[in-house]
């Protein structure tokens, strides 16, 4: 997709998120002062971001509900979700806990001398990407898929971020949010993480995740031709509910693996020393971010 076609597609993009939804969604917005762009604003509640589909597969209605505000709750200065600013308000308790937005964040001089990687645009629209895009040293990369359909920002490369082409130890710090779940081979991704960063540097991510399941779960491989194989009814991650159905906002990519509580033992198989940051009360584990540390 072309540069333009992008610009064109994010100016479009956040107002869509912030005003087409049900009228009744108003009541259920909030205000609050975003860790991602740092301003104090509302967030928007909207109750079309999640496909049908993937509410029924998980099941628990409170599961739906939970993934419908981690991805809504869109702040209307820089549409940050609500997955983005936990994101955020994670990264900022690890490198500087006296701060409050990753927009300060990426002006402090010890976290602009660190390598970091961005591994596929992180945000509804690009939110926490127009931050990380400040920093000096920023190795940017997007993740297209097997099927090849996720999005390209301008000067981004593109990574198979199971066969990465970044030499050994080359960062401090990488991020991605919400991408293992659509890599045929999440494991062989995490192994990756381990070999490209320096000792004692840490992959901080997020993935879906049904906190309540034990045990993670193989949806699709792929084939020896290359297409996928699926296990389990195929379930897309980009297009939600409602008028959604029709007008995607996101790349509707495969969902490859649905994660349980069992990633942490994963991680730890994977060669990364594991993490987990929970907020109390959250069950389903909706809110959760992960890490994993390179020994050393
Ligand atoms: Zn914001």
């Amino acid at each position: 997709m072309s540069g333009l076609v992008d610009a064109a597609k994010a100016r479009l993009g956040r107002p869509i998120l912030l005003t087409l939804r049900p009228r009744a969604d108003r009541r259920r917005d909030e205000p609050g002062r975003c860790s991602a762009c740092g301003h104090a604003t509302t967030f928007a509640f909207n109750s079309w971001v999640i496909p049908d589909d993937l509410r029924t597969a998980w099941g628990a209605p409170e599961v739906g509900d939970a993934y419908t505000r981690r991805e809504s709750m869109f702040c209307r200065n820089c549409c940050a979700s609500l997955r983005v600013r936990r994101f955020s308000d994670v990264l900022l308790s690890l490198y500087a806990p006296g701060m409050h937005s990753v927009a300060a964040l990426v002006q402090d001089p010890a976290f602009r001398a660190l390598d970091v990687a961005e591994i596929n645009t992180i945000g509804s629209m690009g939110s926490l990407h127009a931050q990380l895009a400040r920093l000096p040293k920023l190795a940017f990369s997007e993740y297209r898929g097997p099927e090849g359909l996720g999005e390209m920002i301008d000067g981004a490369r593109n990574e198979d971020v199971s066969r990465l082409t970044y030499p050994d130890a080359s960062f401090d710090l990488m991020l991605s949010s919400d991408t293992l779940e659509h890599v045929p081979d999440f494991r062989a991704a995490l192994r990756e993480s381990r070999r490209v960063l320096k000792p004692g540097g840490r992959h901080l991510f997020t993935v879906p995740i049904v906190a309540t399941r034990p045990a993670t779960e193989e949806r699709a491989a792929l084939g020896p031709d290359g297409e996928p194989v699926h296990r389990l009814p195929p379930l897309y991650h980009g297009r939600g509910a409602g008028i959604y159905r029709y007008i995607p906002v996101g790349a509707d990519m495969l969902t490859f693996t649905e994660f349980g509580r069992d990633l942490v033992d994963i991680i730890r198989e994977c060669g990364l020393e594991p993490e987990l940051f929970e907020v109390p009360g959250d069950a389903v584990g909706a809110e959760m971010v992960f890490g994993g540390r390179a020994p050393g």
